[in-house]
């Protein structure tokens, strides 16, 4: 039921949960997990790395590093294993989220195919090849994303090696770069206040003047369109257009995100519809995906953003991220004393499913339930 946003019900009775119609495991990491288990069988004796963490979620990568896979970078680019220290004879995966150019040229230099293990997810080559098609026409590419993730930086290496190209993480980024497009602030500000995130040579007289917008495939659908439409609009003020001939100066595209990204967002919309005493969001505290859901719930009532069942301490108190202050918090009494509690739950694209049901098991843990979760999910099969 593609187009079915609701909610599905579990009622144990005093505890209800509603579990987002949408939630959990995207194809890419799926295929990256496979991908990343079929080069440990098919690799035996060699030493076996993974670029960076594989997906945001750090049971997955605790489970490939028991596989014996190590990491070469952690998930800020800083170097853990050196790459002089490799030889042709290593493996490297390369991580759902793709990499640079640069970082592909120094392993086949080092004479490690990059093709073979390359778990990069379509969704994310789509966004590269709409920045190449956006390139031909000779528009600047602003990419929508956070400039340190490594997919912002993988799409953003690929799109600068055809045209030129800028990171805007957010609203208030795009506000500024606007005020370069208009004159409002001296062009030289440009590179101080963009420094890191802009292509080699770019001119900020020059290459501002014709752009296009494409996005990390994990942002929050709203954002992106906000962005896209104040940067056109600034365009069309700046040049006098119309909506007939706003092509000659910003390129038509539609946000980036990858399907699961979408149906995660809009199955949490459907979510937020019930009224609800809390919502619970499992997955890893560096998925950019898993954040923007806990961004959506928050906005309407009190939000747990929790990486597995471990979190729960107990019935009186929780352990949970705060996105904003960065630091994980213990929380006392979340759960209200009126009967039934009303839990929304959903999970990001890079958490596997056995950590969500593992939350209600602790959940229904906590109360004298009608019903086991064993029964429960015989209901649904
Ligand atoms: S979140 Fe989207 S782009 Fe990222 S791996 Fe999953 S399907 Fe691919």
């Amino acid at each position: 039921m593609k187009k079915d946003f609701s909610p599905t019900l579990l009622d144990f009775g005093p505890l209800h949960i509603y579990l987002a119609r949408h939630f959990g495991f995207c194809y890419g990491v799926e295929n990256a997990i496979d991908i990343a288990f079929r080069t440990i069988e098919e690799n035996p004796g060699k030493r076996i790395f993974l670029l960076s963490e594989m997906i945001h979620n750090p049971q997955v990568n605790a489970d490939l590093h028991e596989h014996g896979v190590e990491f070469l970078q952690d998930t800020y680019g800083k170097q853990l294993v050196p790459f002089e220290s490799l030889t042709k004879d290593d493996v490297v995966i390369i991580p759902a989220f793709g990499t640079t150019l640069a970082i592909e040229k120094k392993l086949n230099d080092i004479g490690i195919p990059t093709e073979k293990y390359n778990t990069t997810c379509p969704f994310v080559e789509k966004v590269w090849n709409r920045s190449e098609q956006i390139a031909t026409k000779n528009y600047t590419v602003i990419v929508h994303g956070k400039p340190s993730h490594e997919e912002t930086r993988a799409t953003f290496s690929h799109a600068a090696s055809h045209t030129p190209t800028v990171v805007v993480n957010d609203m208030k980024d795009a506000v500024v770069l606007s005020k370069y497009i208009t004159g409002e602030k001296e062009l030289n500000g440009f590179y101080e206040e963009f420094k890191g995130r802009y292509s080699e040579s770019f001119d900020a007289e020059k290459h501002l003047q014709r752009i296009g917008v494409v996005n990390q495939t994990t942002m929050l659908a709203s954002d992106t369109q906000a962005i896209a439409d104040f940067l056109k609009h600034v365009m069309i003020k700046k040049y006098s257009l119309t909506e007939n001939n706003i092509e000659e100066r910003f390129a038509d595209t539609r946000d980036t995100l990858c399907y699961a990204t979408n149906d995660n967002q809009t199955a949490v919309y459907g979510l937020l519809e019930t009224v609800a005493d809390l919502a619970i969001v499992v997955g890893g505290y560096n998925s950019s995906n898993t954040s923007h859901l806990v961004e959506l719930c928050e906005e309407k009532l009190p939000t747990y953003f929790i990486s597995s069942e471990e979190n729960i301490i107990s019935s009186n108190e929780i352990e949970h991220y705060d996105i904003h202050k960065k630091l994980q918090l213990n929380s006392y009494d979340y759960l209200p004393a009126k009967r039934p509690i009303k839990i929304l739950l959903t999970s990001g694209a890079s958490c596997p499913d056995a950590l969500v049901e593992g939350v209600i098991d602790r959940l229904v843990s906590f109360f004298y339930a009608d019903k086991q979760v064993d029964e429960m999910i015989k209901e649904f099969v």
